[in-house]
């Protein structure tokens, strides 16, 4: 009989997850707390090691992205409190291998993974369905499961849970233990949202359309840090295990590879929980840990420590962007002139 895994958090995390899970021949079925899947999203970037986690889950095709073509003056600019703009050194100003996308692209191509292309059996998904108890038994673990729908709750028995619900994971509270533990406050919010459209060039005024904005993220800033992200038949994955938080500008990436690679893991040791799970960790953690060490330094760019450190980084981040400004803007010259020019009419 096939078994059967619970994933909690229809995320990019738990998605990843349900993917792999079903191709290593698990069942997944995955509970989430909101009524309806969110289409809603913020700014993100996918890294290579994301762009090509979404290959491994046979998602690429379905992926949306939203790298603009690179214009003289670049795509990004730092506006400072006063509204004054200036040319920045942008993500998508490095070399190729990212893709510019909203957090809703990379979930909707994973929702079309999971509910099937025909190739393969669509997972199950039970929404505004939370976990309020687990116990860990011999054979499995018993969740008491409740529908906020009809209020109704129910236990089933299931051979894995996966959370993968986010930074403030219940999961992680019933089964690891309070929030206390492995959260590191990082003492600053972020406020982020989607602009009504496509702007040509971005003003300090069109920070107002926040008010309009029909949706938006508004969170105090942490860190989730755990010395091992599974006990017995639960793991933990994504933000739940690892948030990294918005300054790695990894969190999105290392949802992908984490679930992709839980799945490899459990494919390779079949019959061996505790094997496949050793394995995926071992395999997994340098990687998180060395992206969770660097958000320290990346943080520097976005929010200086101090005004010494703010004059450093701006410096510095000045000169790079005038010298690979210049270099991109010397190929796009060289582009606009090589495309041969239509007949005059
Ligand atoms: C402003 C901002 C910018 C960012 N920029 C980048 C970037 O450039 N690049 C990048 O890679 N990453 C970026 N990130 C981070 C990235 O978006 C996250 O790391 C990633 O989305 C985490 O996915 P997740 O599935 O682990 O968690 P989440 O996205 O938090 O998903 C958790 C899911 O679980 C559900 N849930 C929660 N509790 C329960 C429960 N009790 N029962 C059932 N369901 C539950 C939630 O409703 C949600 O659907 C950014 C984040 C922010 C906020």
């Amino acid at each position: 009989m096939q078994k059967r895994a619970l994933v909690v958090g229809l995320g990019i995390a738990g998605m990843s997850a349900a993917i792999g899970l079903r191709r290593a021949g698990w069942t997944p079925v995955i509970v989430e707390r909101a009524p309806e899947r969110r289409t809603g999203g913020y700014f993100i970037f996918m890294f290579p090691e994301g762009v090509q986690a979404a290959a491994d889950l046979g998602i690429a095709d379905h992926l949306h992205t939203r790298n603009p073509e690179w214009r003289p003056g670049g795509n990004s600019w730092s506006v400072d409190r006063r509204g004054r703009r200036k040319p920045a050194l942008g993500l998508l100003d490095t070399p190729s291998g990212l893709a510019a996308v909203l957090r809703s692209d990379i979930e909707a191509a994973l929702w079309q993974g999971i509910t099937g292309d025909g190739a393969e059996d669509p997972v199950e998904v039970r929404f505004a369905t939370t976990p309020v108890e687990m116990t860990e038994g011999a054979g499995g673990v018993r969740v008491l499961l409740e529908d906020a729908g009809t209020g109704k709750q129910y236990r089933e028995d299931f051979d894995l849970v996966v959370g993968a619900d986010g930074m403030r994971s219940s999961v992680r509270r019933m089964v690891f233990g309070p929030d206390e533990d492995y959260l590191a406050n990082w003492k600053a919010m972020i406020c982020a949202f989607q602009l009504k459209e496509q702007v040509p060039t971005y003003e300090a005024s069109d920070r107002d359309s926040l008010e309009e904005a029909p949706d938006h993220v508004f969170d105090s800033i942490h860190q989730v840090k755990m010395d091992r992200w599974s006990k017995g038949r639960v793991v933990l994955v994504g933000d739940a295990a690892w948030c990294m938080n918005t300054y790695s500008a990894m969190g999105s990436s290392s949802s992908l590879r984490g679930g992709a690679a839980l799945g490899v893991a459990l494919r390779e040791h079949p019959g061996d929980l505790a094997a496949a799970l050793d394995a995926w960790e071992t395999g997994l953690r340098p990687y998180i840990t060395s992206q969770r060490r660097s958000a320290r330094i990346k943080q520097q760019r976005f929010v200086p420590s101090s005004r010494p450190v703010q004059v450093l980084v701006s410096g510095v981040l000045d000169v790079v962007r005038s010298v690979v400004h210049r270099r991109l803007a010397a190929e796009f010259t060289a582009a606009a002139a090589a495309v041969p020019s239509g007949p005059a009419r």
